[in-house]
């Protein structure tokens, strides 16, 4: 089949795992919001220039520099209407991608700075979804968001956020992560919150084999119980070809194939944070000829200047990927969500599933 449209990309039923709220928040959004709070600290008030200035600062090939940008999203999101505005507007944004079912993460020890507790940044978020998912089914685009609680790898707050994220599981968290810098600073620092969400039967996605390699995933894997591996980009250091181009898989990456272990993939932002060299080298182009677990993701909208209409339409031309293959990711990722089974299954076959028929049959 042929390379889809963008207007074929737009109109598919599209799934999102990985999405960052401080990374994803409208340029316009930040500025009124500064306005509004006496933030005084960004670099321009022209929201074209601002959205630019975010994708520079962004785009140079290391994940702290990448990270440097995250001060003034973090910065301007510092009270309960300015969270739940961004989450709102997060949710709006997406469904009006075609995206049917997305997990959004944040960390709330980020928004603390004027005096909000961690319940109350929780609870300004999941009001803010409930909002944007009301707005977006009234403009005829459902969408059914779970939010993913982070702590932050850097500090030591881990075990007081998973217990935040359990707290909260019956409003709309779905899961636990940890994100930031990744060299230094392995999963294994977070045990005991790990095992907390473990011992609890929640879910666990880690940032890991992003900017650092194969011990990161072997140990958010196989000490902290990761179900999901955030970018596990690196797990091609485990994989090499023999003489007549046949892959060898490591232990390790057979491990992550054999069960299934979801990959949250972002592309656009792996080459931005110089996780891979360019788009058309990445190795979710490898991943997905292998069978593993693929799954098609955007990481920060706005520092990536992506949506996942982009993603699947630059991924779509550099991999001859067809609606079918878009299909299969989507359906990966419905399958690796956090989100109730049934309800997993209802949006497979009542949604994804009859959404690309209905494309593949008008282009047949
Ligand atoms: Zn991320």
């Amino acid at each position: 089949m042929a390379i889809p449209t963008r207007e074929q990309i737009h109109a598919a039923p599209k799934v999102l795992l990985h999405d960052h709220l401080d990374g994803g928040m409208r340029p316009q959004t930040v500025i009124e919001l500064a306005a509004e709070q006496g933030y005084e600290d960004l670099p321009t008030t022209d929201p074209v220039e601002l959205a630019a200035w975010f994708t520079r600062g962004a785009d140079r090939r290391n994940l702290e520099l990448y990270l440097e940008t995250f001060a003034h999203t973090v910065g301007v999101t510092q009270t309960a209407p300015a969270l739940s505005r961004a989450a709102a507007e997060a949710a709006e944004d997406l469904a009006a991608d075609g995206v049917v079912y997305a997990e959004v993460r944040f960390a709330p020890e980020l928004h603390t700075e004027k005096g909000l507790s961690l319940d109350q940044v929780v609870q300004a978020v999941l009001a803010g979804f409930e909002t944007g998912m009301a707005n977006a089914a009234k403009a005829g685009n459902p969408i059914q968001i779970g939010t993913l609680v982070t702590a932050m790898r850097t500090a030591a707050r881990s075990s007081e956020i998973a217990a935040l994220a359990l707290k909260h599981r019956d409003a709309g968290v779905v899961g636990f992560d940890i994100a930031g810098a990744e060299a230094g600073f392995p999963p294994t620092r977070h045990l005991d919150a790990f095992q907390l969400i473990m011992r609890e039967n929640f879910h666990i996605t880690i940032h890991a084999g992003e900017a650092f390699g194969l011990p990161s995933i072997h140990e958010a894997l196989q000490y902290c119980g990761a179900e999901r591996l955030g970018h596990g980009v690196r797990i091609v250091d485990d994989i090499t070809f023999g003489p007549d181009g046949e892959p060898i898989l490591g232990r390790l990456a057979a491990y992550v194939r054999d069960r299934r272990i979801p990959l949250e993939m972002c592309p656009t932002s792996n080459v931005n944070t110089g996780a891979a060299e360019s788009l058309e080298t990445h190795p979710i182009r490898m991943l997905k000829d292998l069978r593993f677990r693929v799954t098609v993701n955007t990481d920060n909208r706005l520092m990536s200047d992506v949506s996942m209409t982009d993603e699947f339409e630059k991924c779509c031309n550099a991999f001859n990927w067809d609606l079918a293959d878009m299909q299969w990711l989507t359906v990966n990722a419905m399958k690796s969500s956090f989100w109730p089974f049934q309800e997993r299954l209802d949006i497979i076959n009542n949604i994804i599933k009859p959404g690309y028929a209905k494309l593949m049959g008008e282009s047949a």
